[in-house]
């Protein structure tokens, strides 16, 4: 019931602190996510929430898939909430830039490397599409693609969603807000990753790693996935999923009776008692349109309430 995978990772990215404030290829490093002003309240008026598409060239059916999905909402306006785990692996948001050069991608493609950094900017120039065409574009971290940043933002025409935030969803000014999250802070009995999350979204530690080259970031984002898939084959049912209680403490806090998240990979409504009041907890679907049987799909915003769709 441990992920050494999620710990190692955590090693590893802290394994750069203290380096020097440059990459070994010399170049800028990109700019540190969690230092990012994030939004943490909106209205929303025709949402259509997707989140965990674990995008890479490995699952191009998923990446096709997604691209259409954009495609279809194009001039329909309303706002686009990518919840978390747009990507299956973001290294910096350097790797928009020029290509990288051919030897550091060789030698460390645990990833898919050059052809993961052309879905990289194949998505943010679709999303960036979807925003000139008239739809709000809101993204928020996941727990793989915690390193998106400003380049990713401008490059994509994102805005950037604070986890947790709130949304007052339809025009209606008396209508109750919910809680918008990825969902993996309420998943309290699995402590390591709990540790692992702590130190992967403080500053100085993505700053460190973030002055490594491209290609050895990709390289160990690489690894900590590969033991992460292996740690969760092991691990209870119960302690992959979300905690009861930390979500009634995260509801009360926001002085909300609702919540909508990705993460866990298990789509549904739960529909609760909260302090006296009906509650309701919406989970997203994972995309994987590669897989057998093919899933994804996401819920949307239809005369006053939320449905479901399929990708
Ligand atoms: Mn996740």
């Amino acid at each position: 019931m441990t992920t050494p995978d999620a710990l190692a990772g955590t090693d590893a990215m802290a394994a750069g602190a203290g380096s020097a404030a440059a990459t070994a290829d010399g170049a800028e490093p990109p700019p540190v996510p969690a230092r990012i002003e994030a939004v943490q309240r909106l209205r929303l008026h025709a949402p259509v929430f997707i989140s965990d598409l674990h995008l890479t060239s490995a699952r191009p059916r998923t990446v096709e898939r997604f691209l259409a999905l954009l495609a279809r909402l194009a001039g329909q306006g309303g706002e686009l909430l990518i919840l978390g785990d747009l990507f299956e692996i973001w290294a910096g948001d350097d790797l928009l830039g020029a290509a990288a050069p051919l030897e550091a991608t060789a030698a460390t493609d645990t990833a898919g490397g050059a052809d993961d950094d052309a879905v990289g900017r194949a998505v943010a120039q679709a999303l960036q599409r979807l925003a000139q065409a008239g739809t709000a574009v809101y993204i928020m971290h996941g727990n793989r693609d915690l390193l998106l940043g400003t380049r990713f933002l401008r490059d994509s025409g994102a805005r950037l969603l604070a986890d947790p935030c709130l949304a007052v969803i339809g025009a209606d000014d008396a209508a109750a807000p919910i809680l918008l999250s990825h969902g993996d802070a309420y998943c309290t009995l699995d402590l390591p990753y709990q540790a692992f999350r702590r130190q992967a979204r403080d500053a100085r530690v993505q700053e460190s790693f973030l002055v490594r080259p491209l290609a050895e970031r990709r390289a160990v984002l690489g690894q900590a996935r590969l033991h992460s898939e292996a740690g969760k084959q092991r691990m209870a049912e119960q302690i992959m999923d979300v905690t009861p209680s930390a979500i009634d403490d995260a509801l009360r806090a926001a002085g909300v009776h609702g919540l909508l998240h990705g993460h866990t990979h298990r789509p549904a409504r739960h529909d609760f008692n909260l302090d006296g009041r009906a509650a309701a907890r919406w989970v997203l679907p994972d995309w994987d349109l590669d897989g057998v049987p093919p899933r994804g799909g996401g819920l949307r915003w239809r005369d006053g309430a939320l449905e479901t769709f399929e990708a």
